[in-house]
This record gives structure tokens, sequence and C-alpha cells, in this order.
């Protein structure tokens, strides 16, 4: 029952789920993770057929909690979240055959349309449980360039102990992506339009953070990739898609189109708990640090150039981490040692005896965006299947490794809604834009914004006014 968390970069104290689910980060810069892999039987496994969703993220879930929610309340949490009407499929995260041995994922039946609706729903719901508990309140403060800010505000707008401030910079989002935050009414939701950049964004966010006092008297927080929360409730799909493939009588094999490395870093604690995964594929667009890696062992830092799949957009993965202290064999003063390297001289590399052991469970592919255009129309063409750039990416990675594997059942995970890139999309198809009812809903609703200069200490004025309690 026990479970403790560890730091990736120090031995220090373990700490419980609830310390884990708070803090994010760990104090040493580190990542937490599960001190013990939780491991599932074979015969576990086949219990979760024909299991609703809800059902297999208790069982896959609970022990990571290792007690600190009680089973009750932790079950009525994950019913609210999964069968309380946010998720608009009976299934929450059907699969659909596309052609073959090759399935959809769909991960973008949540209130913003993306897969990260299927962690921050549930977030949101443990952290105003456990502040509840500990008779406190939370203040998150973040930045956003448009995609990411919705599913945040989305997961905490019926949270009673938290407030959420979400900045984002004016007039540089698309009216779409605006619309989604901003249409909220909450009283505890508080999106900032500031007059400047998205690094302007991001730079008042991490002065605020660097504030102590600040930090304190507000009880500042994040909820970004790196929580581990968000990874165990992402490790639920893999198993549900796992049984209905055939688990775990037959090996199956997932393609994941990856930033962060949050959500194949999931897939991977699937396997590492006994789902029978043969391959995890790590689909990159043109920012291609994990490609790259996979094919030298060097990680390199390098400039971010925007694609058609923007979530993508990164230069850094920052869950890669996780993975990377695995393969170090949880080493941890290397592990401190290399991301040390990797901040000041911004690469680092990994001997190829590790290089090997990482090819037995990774492939990793890249997709420039004429590629990723082709591989939307092509699924239309063949299927009459609409996918989202992220999903097309991940596509063309599947299209290969299919090839090369023909019988392995595999499913890609389908991270946004079609309607959700409708320029990109209706440009590849050559049809007319997608649309969705979620998103139609919003074009009409009142927006609830307040514009603010990009001045650190003007901002810190309005959270410290604007926040509840
Ligand atoms: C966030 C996001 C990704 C990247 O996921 P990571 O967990 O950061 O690897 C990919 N596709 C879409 C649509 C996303 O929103």
């Amino acid at each position: 029952m026990m479970m403790d968390y560890i730091s990736t970069r120090s031995a220090a104290a373990p700490k419980d789920f609830a310390a884990v689910l708070l803090d994010g980060m760990a104090p040493d810069g580190g990542l937490y993770l599960p001190r013990r892999w939780p491991s599932f039987s074979a015969s576990e496994i086949t219990a979760l057929r024909g299991k609703s969703y809800a059902a297999t993220a208790f069982a896959v879930m609970r022990p990571f909690i290792g007690g600190m929610i009680a089973d009750d309340a932790l079950r009525a949490m994950i019913a609210d979240t999964y069968e309380g009407g946010a998720f608009d499929d009976p299934d929450v995260a059907p699969l659909r055959p596309v052609r073959d041995t090759i399935h959809l994922l769909e991960l973008f039946h949540g209130p913003t349309l993306s897969f990260k609706d299927y962690a921050l729903q549930l977030v949101g719901r443990l952290f105003d449980h456990v502040l509840e508990q500990k008779n406190t309140r939370m203040t998150i403060v973040g930045a956003t360039s448009g995609d990411t800010g919705s599913a945040a505000i989305e997961a905490c707008k019926n949270c009673r102990n938290v407030d959420i401030f979400i900045l984002h910079p004016k007039g540089r989002t698309s009216e779409l992506q605006r619309r989604q935050m901003t249409s909220v009414d909450a009283p505890n939701v508080h999106n900032i339009a500031l007059e400047g950049t998205f690094d302007d964004c991001q730079d008042i966010v991490k002065a605020l953070f660097a504030d102590e006092a600040f930090r304190a008297d507000v009880g500042l927080s994040a909820v970004n990739s790196i929580n581990w929360a968000r990874i165990m409730a992402q490790i639920v799909y893999y198993f549900t898609a796992a049984v209905t493939m055939g688990a775990p009588e037959r090996d199956v094999s997932f393609v994941v189109p990856t930033g962060n490395f949050g959500n194949v870093f999931a897939g991977w604690c699937a396997r590492r708990m006994g789902l029978p995964i043969r391959t995890l594929g790590i689909a990159t667009n043109r920012n291609d640090i994990l490609t790259r890696f996979f094919e030298s062992g060097e990680m390199r830092i390098e400039q971010v150039t925007p694609s058609l799949s923007p979530s993508m957009d990164i230069q850094i993965s920052s869950n890669f981490e996780r993975y990377l202290f695995e393969l170090l064999g949880r080493d941890h003063d290397r592990l401190a040692a290399l991301m040390t390297r990797f901040r000041q001289d911004r690469f680092f590399t990994v001997e190829d005896v590790l290089m090997q052991r990482a090819h037995e469970i990774f492939q990793a592919r890249r997709c420039k965006d004429p590629e990723t255009a082709a591989t939307i129309a092509q699924i239309y063409t063949e299927t009459g299947m609409v996918i989202d750039p992220h999903t097309a990416v991940a596509m063309h990675a599947a299209l290969d490794l299919h090839a090369a594997d023909p019988q392995t059942p595999l499913a890609v995970l389908a991270c946004a809604h079609p309607a959700k890139f409708p320029d990109a999309v209706s440009r590849a198809t050559g049809t007319s834009p997608p649309t969705h009812p979620r998103l139609e809903a919003v074009k009409s609703l009142p927006e609830h914004v307040t514009t603010m200069p990009a001045d650190t200490a003007q901002i810190a004025a309005f959270v410290r006014a604007r926040r509840n309690g």
C-alpha cells in the first residue's frame, strides 16, 4: 500500500503522493518518480477487459496514491471526471480502426478537445481534494502561447481552493484559442492579455516564482507537464487501449506525437508496470531534438521553428529526465551531472550500450510540414477520417513502423481534434474546415479578460488583489 516518491537528482527524503502533487518539481530541481513501480500480472490485466474507463482508471492509479486518498473519495473523483459529462464519448478514449492493424486512440473528447484534458480534468479535482484536507488554498500562475492554457483553465474552473491566472500575449494567439480561455466565466479564473510577447509572459511567470515572499503569500503553484499526477493519469489510456487490442495475450505498440515527453513517458510507465508494449514510437516534427538523440546518442538544443503542429514546437523535452534516470539505472549522481552539463553546454551524450537498450523500446521519427499535410490528405483519401496535424505527425511514423512490423496491433494517439487546427486541415484535405460544437459554442460567448502591461510588479499586485480567500 505504502507508496513514496523520490527525486531524479538526489536521494533526498521521499515524499508522499499529496506532497508530490502539490510540489510539482522536487526542491533539488529534479522530477518525482515512484520509488517502486507497481506491477500488474497477466491475469490482472485480463481482468480489465470489458471494464469502463473509470474502473480501469481506479485500478491503474490506486497503487500510486498509496492510501493518501481514501478509496471511496478516489473512486468518486474518477467517476465525476470521466463519467460526469466532461467527456463526450461513452468510451472516453475510444479506439477506432484505421486500416490493417493500425488504430486511432481518440484522446480529444474532453472539454478543450486535446489529450491534456484526460489528465488535467482529474488533477484539478485531486488538487482541490488535497487542499481541502490540508485546509489551504493555492494560486496557479501560468503562461501560454495559446494551446495549453485552456486545458488548465478548464481543469481549475470548478476548484473551490484554487485560483488560476493565465497570461497570454495579447493579439498573438488564434482567436479560437483565446476564446477557449476567455469564454470561461468563473470567479477563480483570471485571464490576462499581456501587452508583449509569449517570452514576456514566461519571463513574468518566472520572476513571480523567483519572488519568495510572493510565492509564500499567495501559495504559488503551477500545473505544468512535469507534475507526476499528470503522467499517472495518462497511463490509464495505454491500459484501456492495449486490452482492447488484445493484451496481455498479444504485444501491442503505440505511436505518440511528442513534445515534452510526458505522454510517451506514460506509455513507458505502463510497460514498466507489466503491459506488453513492444514499441513506443516517438513522433516529432521539424523540432526534432528527440529524433536526433535517438539517431546519434547526443541530446543537443537547437532553435525552435514554428510548425503545423505547434504543441510539439519545443526546444527541450522536460520529462525526458525521468526516462534518462531509469536508463542510467536510477543513478542520481550521474543524472544530476548530465543535467548540469546540459544546462551549461546545451548538449550531452549517452554511450552506445545504453542507447541500444533505449532502442529496444523506442523508435523515433521526424515529420516535416509537407509530410504532415500529405499524411492528413492520404488518411482522408484512404479512409475518410480527418486527423489533426499532431496526429498526422504520429501517423506518418506509424505507417513506417507498421511496414516493418505489420502483425503487431498499433495505436496512434490522436491528441487533438482536427477542428482545433481548421486552416492546416482544410488546406491539406481540400475540403471545408472541420468544426466541433464545443468550439462553435465559444465563438459567441462573452469574453472575460484583463489587458495589462508587461510589468511584473503590476501583475503581482493584480494576483494579490484578485485571488479569492
Ligand atoms: C501537449 C501536446 C503534445 C505533446 O505532448 P507531450 O506530453 O508534451 O509530449 C502533442 N500533441 C498535442 C495536440 C498536444 O496538445
